[in-house]
């Protein structure tokens, strides 16, 4: 079969679910046993989202070989199961930064480099990059028609359907058909205007999807049709849904698969998408509620915890519990107020995170989840302040800290080893992807993963600092995993704790809803059997 392309666009404005939208079509084109992978492609000129805060551009989504990606990329393997790399995410700076580098090295000697054809030759050669091991890429244009940013994108999309060849090639368009309230209508026009925009540009779209909040009816997609040069059939609805795992088979039923294969020429068996039934049906009917409080800083976005939330999702349905997540900002409140909300909650969380700000409240939430005997799991960040509280509390350090701090102390228990310290430049240069990690065995954490060796991924500076990790242990911190030389720390735990588990890494990343991860089922596990003990007469509002 010669290679195929699905390129997504979108229009209207953002947030439509784009990503989403193609991890659910590689989700169908997976289950029908078609090879396949998702690449996103992001307008802006950073060369990865490492270096913007969560607010600006949610979670940064690591993959095991350590590239630091767009959430989308996230979504991606969670929904067809398959690892992503570092090919399946470029932006405009990794593309400018290519081509300049080849400009110095003298490859374009004599000519005058521009837009087109040298940056669209760029993208062209990462999309085929990107899809060398596969039959079909799912082709992201991160932005929205219209954008400034996003025009050598389209153009590089224009040119690769001649390339691959027009049989080879799917456009799929997704736009927002809105409710207008005082009308009682849907509305076509924006969709209209974004088709058209796509037009100018020399794109038609093959197949339209529409984010709407309520049924298509035929009238408008006829009207689409009409407007905008595709069959009835080619226009899709997109209706929101409450468990983001239900789109999926939502597609199908609109035929979008179908339609894809057809018009891709592609013949594939009807999807099987058994697993995926079993995983709805279990969300729906699950009933024990449980409650967990995140302790972090980026509470405001929730995209700034996306695998992390997920992760949790999974778990819940895999322990037949219904997930109510609260967010406790860290900085906001008085330790008394703090203490207030994690009384309420079923297990503590405390997140990955950079900076100091809010980690006296993280550790307070720490001292509390461990004196009270809740369930605590603390990641990257929240391992590295589960120590700095030990230090402080049990071992009586009063001066511990992180170096994250700034805070001078000969109990620096979190520290920059050798390389990290003369680490200037800020992109790319944590310690980044998997790390293989031993766990000592008669340890929670070796019983929740049931295996000795493990592979997780990883995005921090700093390490527990092997100076102090003697006395930590010999004041009761249990040290289970460790990297396989037995130097850094990678799980810690409080073996008198019901469930007090700390990780350098972050498992979340390799949560899936089909294959929740152990610690995560264990997590949750612990909560909902807190939530049983305590009398139902003491779980407010
Ligand atoms: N800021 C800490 C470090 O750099 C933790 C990072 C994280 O939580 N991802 O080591």
């Amino acid at each position: 079969m010669r290679k195929k392309f699905i390129f997504v666009t979108g229009g209207v404005l953002s947030s439509l679910g784009k990503g989403v939208s193609g991890a659910a079509i590689g989700t169908l084109l997976v289950a029908r046993g078609i090879r396949v992978t998702n690449v996103k492609m992001d307008p802006y000129l950073n060369v990865d989202p490492g270096t913007m805060n969560p607010y600006q551009h949610g979670e940064v989504f690591v993959t095991d070989d350590g590239a630091e990606t767009d959430l989308d990329l996230g979504h991606y393997e969670r929904f067809t199961d398959i690892d992503m790399h570092r090919r399946n995410n470029f932006t405009t700076g990794n593309i400018y930064q290519n081509v300049i580098a080849r400009e110095r090295q003298g490859e374009y000697l004599g000519r005058t480099v521009q837009v087109i054809p040298h940056i669209t030759d760029e993208i062209k050669r990462l999309i085929w990059n990107a899809a060398k091991d596969v039959d079909l890429a799912i082709i992201e244009v991160g932005g929205t028609v219209g954008d400034i940013e996003s025009l050598p994108f389209l153009e590089a999309i224009r040119q690769f359907r001649t390339d691959a060849g027009r049989d080879n090639v799917l456009f799929l368009h997704l736009t927002l058909v809105p409710y207008i309230k005082s009308s009682g209508e849907l509305k076509t026009k924006p969709t209209q205007h974004s088709v058209k925009g796509l037009l100018q540009i020399g794109i038609q779209p093959d197949i339209i999807l529409c984010r709407t909040d309520r049924p298509l009816p035929k009238s408008i997609r006829e009207k689409i049709s009409l407007f905008c040069n595709v069959e009835v059939d080619e226009v899709i609805a997109a209706q929101d849904v409450k468990n983001i795992y239900e789109l999926p088979s939502a597609f199908h039923e609109e035929g979008l698969d179908d339609r894809v294969l057809e018009k891709l020429g592609i013949w594939a068996a009807k999807p099987r998408m058994e697993a995926w039934q079993d995983y709805l049906a279990r969300a729906s009917s699950a009933l024990a509620p449980v409650r967990i409080g995140v302790v972090g800083k980026y509470v405001h976005l929730v995209d700034s915890y996306k695998s992390l939330n997920e992760a949790l999702a999974h778990a819940s349905v895999g322990n037949d519990a219904v997930l109510e997540l609260v967010y406790i900002d860290a900085e906001a409140l008085e330790p008394v107020n703090l203490l207030e909300s994690l009384e309420r909650v079923d297990g503590v969380l405390v997140p990955g995170g950079f900076g100091e700000r809010g980690m006296e409240g993280k550790i307070r939430a720490i001292t509390f989840a461990r004196e009270a005997g809740r369930p605590f799991l603390g990641i990257c960040l929240g391992m590295q302040l589960a120590v700095v509280e030990f230090a402080r509390n049990v071992l009586k350090w009063s001066d511990a800290c992180s170096r994250e701090q700034s805070i001078t102390s000969a109990h620096t228990v979190v520290e920059l080893m050798n390389e990290q310290r003369t680490i200037t430049d800020k992109g790319g240069t944590m310690r980044l992807g998997a790390w293989p990690c031993c766990l000592a065995s008669g340890t929670l954490a070796r019983r929740l993963y049931d295996r000795e060796r493990i592979q997780e991924r990883h995005r921090h500076r700093l390490e527990v600092n092997p100076l102090h990790v003697k006395d930590l242990e010999q004041g009761g911190l249990q040290i289970c995993g460790t990297s396989p030389d037995g130097k850094l720390v990678e799980m810690i735990e409080i073996t008198e704790h019901p469930f007090f588990l700390g990780c350098q890494f972050h498992p979340e990343f390799k949560s899936r809803p089909l294959s929740p991860h152990p610690v995560f089922l264990g997590f949750i596990a612990a909560s909902v059997a807190f939530r049983r003990t305590r009398g139902k007469s003491d779980i407010h509002g």
